[in-house]
C-alpha cells in the first residue's frame, strides 16, 4: 500500500489549484461559506456545474465518452480534497452522482445518449423517488404501483422525503410492477416526467425552516415504457447499484478537516480557544485525520482493483457522526449567538418561507448565523442514504459475521 502521491499526481494537484484559483469566484466561495445544509440552492449548484462542465471536470466518475475525465482514483481524491480546501459549493447529487451512474450501468444506449448530455447541460434536473411512507430502511416494501397499459405504465402512489422534487423536472423512481413474489422482485426502475398530469408535490420543511424535501403524489400518471431502466421487475438490481454510489460517493476527511480548521480560527479570533475547547478540537481533528487515513487506504485498495464493499458503510457512519459532532462544537462556540433565527443571512439549501426579501441587520458575528440550521440539518446525515443503524447492521454481518 502506497499512501504518498507521485510527482505526476502532485502536478495534477497544482493544475486543480490553479483552476480553482481562477474559476471559483469570490461570490461562489462566500455562498458556500454561508451554507446551512448539504445542498447548495439550485441556481448556485447549476452555476458551478456549468463552470466544471466547461472545464470537462463535472463528472469524473463517468466514462470519458460521456464527459468523464478518465482520472485515476488518486486524481479523483486529490480533486475532492482541493474542492473542499477551496470551499467550492457542492453540485446537486441526484443527476451527475446518481441518475447518471444508473443510466451508465444499466440504461440503454438511447437513454444514455439522450439523458446524459441533458444532465450535464442542466436541461434535466433530477430527484430520487425511492422512499415511501412505509418503505425507508425497508425499501423493498415499496408499494407505488405501475400497471401495464400497452406502451405505457399507469402509476399510482406516493413518495416521501424527496429532495428537490419541487425544482426537478425528472424523477428516477422505484415502482412496483408485480406484487406476487418476494418484495425485492417485481420492482421496476422508472424515469418519470415531473410535469406529467397527475403529479403533485407538497413541501416538507426541515427543522431549519428550509424547503428542500417534499412528499410527491401520483394519480394515474402515464409513463412510457421506454422510460424503464434495465428490465421490468428487475429494478432492485439497478437500485442497489445506485446506492453504492450514494454511500461510497465522496471523501469525508478533507471537508471535516477544513471545518475543524475553521472552528479553530474562529475560536482564536474571538479569544475563545481555552483549554477545554482546544482539547475537544484536537480530539475531533485526530478522529477526522484517522478517517482521512482510512479513506486514503481504501482509495489505494480501489486503485489496485478492489471495491469499496462494506467499507463504504464504515466511512458513512464515521463521516456523518463526526460531522454531527462538529456541528455540536460549533454550537458551543457560538454560545448565545446560536439562538437568533436569521436565515436571510445564510445560504439556505432552499427557500425559507417567511424570510424571503427580509433585510433586518445581522445579530451576532457572521460565523454564528449558520450554526443552528447546520446543527439541525446535519441530524439527517445519520438517516439518509441508509441510516447508520442499517450501516452498523451491514458491518456486523459482513465484517463480524454476527
Ligand atoms: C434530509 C433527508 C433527505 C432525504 N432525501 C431523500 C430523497 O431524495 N429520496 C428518497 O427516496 N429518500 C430520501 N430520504 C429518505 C431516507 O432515505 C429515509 O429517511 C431513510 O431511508 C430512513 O427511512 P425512514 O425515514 O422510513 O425510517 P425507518 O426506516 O422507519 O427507520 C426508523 C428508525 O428505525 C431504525 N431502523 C429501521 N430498520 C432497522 C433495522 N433493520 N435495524 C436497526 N435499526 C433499524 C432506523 O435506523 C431509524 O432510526 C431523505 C431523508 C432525509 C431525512
Amino acid at each position: 500500500m502506497n499512501l504518498s502521491f507521485t510527482r505526476e499526481e502532485e502536478s495534477f494537484r497544482d493544475q486543480v489549484r490553479a483552476f480553482l484559483a481562477d474559476k471559483l469566484t469570490a461570490d461562489l466561495r462566500a455562498y458556500a461559506k454561508r451554507m446551512t445544509s448539504v445542498y447548495a440552492a439550485k441556481p448556485i449548484a447549476m452555476e458551478w456545474q456549468r463552470i466544471l462542465v466547461a472545464q470537462g471536470w463535472a463528472c469524473p466518475s463517468w466514462p470519458v465518452e460521456y464527459g468523464g475525465t478518465g482520472w485515476s482514483t488518486a486524481q479523483r481524491y486529490i480533486f475532492d480534497v482541493e474542492m473542499a480546501r477551496a470551499g467550492a459549493p457542492p453540485l446537486s447529487p441526484m443527476g451527475i452522482g446518481m441518475c447518471g451512474p444508473a443510466l451508465i450501468g444499466h440504461g440503454s444506449k438511447a437513454q444514455k445518449d439522450y439523458y446524459l448530455p441533458r444532465i450535464l447541460s442542466g436541461e434535466d434536473f433530477w430527484c430520487q423517488g425511492y422512499s415511501e411512507p412505509h418503505a425507508g430502511s425497508d425499501l423493498a416494501a415499496l408499494t407505488m404501483s405501475a400497471v401495464d397499459d400497452g406502451d405505457h405504465f399507469i402509476c399510482n402512489g406516493s413518495k416521501i422525503w424527496t429532495t428537490h422534487a419541487h425544482e426537478a423536472n425528472m424523477m428516477f423512481c422505484l415502482v412496483r410492477t408485480d406484487a406476487t413474489g418476494k418484495p425485492q422482485q417485481g420492482i421496476t426502475f422508472l424515469l418519470i416526467d415531473m410535469t406529467a398530469p397527475g403529479v403533485r408535490v407538497d413541501p416538507i420543511l426541515m427543522l431549519s425552516g428550509e424547503h428542500i424535501q417534499n412528499a410527491v403524489f401520483f394519480t394515474d400518471v402515464r409513463v412510457p415504457k421506454a422510460n424503464v431502466v434495465g428490465k421490468v421487475n428487475e429494478g432492485w438490481t439497478v437500485a442497489k447499484y445506485l446506492l453504492e454510489f450514494e454511500r461510497g460517493g465522496s471523501a469525508y476527511g478533507p471537508r471535516l478537516l477544513s471545518r475543524v480548521r475553521s472552528l479553530r480560527q474562529i475560536a482564536t479570533e474571538e479569544g475563545l480557544l481555552e483549554a477545554d475547547f482546544a482539547r475537544k478540537l484536537a480530539q475531533a481533528e485526530a478522529e477526522a485525520q484517522a478517517l482521512e487515513a482510512a479513506e486514503l487506504q481504501l482509495m489505494s485498495e480501489i486503485s489496485g482493483g478492489g471495491t469499496p464493499g462494506i467499507k463504504a458503510s464504515m466511512m458513512k457512519i464515521r463521516g456523518t457522526e463526526l460531522s454531527q459532532h462538529l456541528t455540536e462544537l460549533a454550537l458551543e462556540l457560538a454560545g448565545v449567538y446560536a439562538a437568533p433565527f436569521q436565515p436571510h443571512h445564510t445560504s439556505p439549501g432552499g427557500p425559507v418561507p417567511g424570510f424571503e426579501g427580509l433585510n433586518t441587520p445581522r445579530v451576532g458575528p457572521e460565523s454564528a448565523v449558520t450554526v443552528t440550521p447546520k446543527y439541525l440539518n446535519d441530524r439527517a446525515g445519520s438517516i439518509y442514504a441508509g441510516s447508520n443503524e442499517i450501516q452498523r447492521g451491514i458491518l456486523s454481518k459482513g465484517q463480524l459475521g454476527l
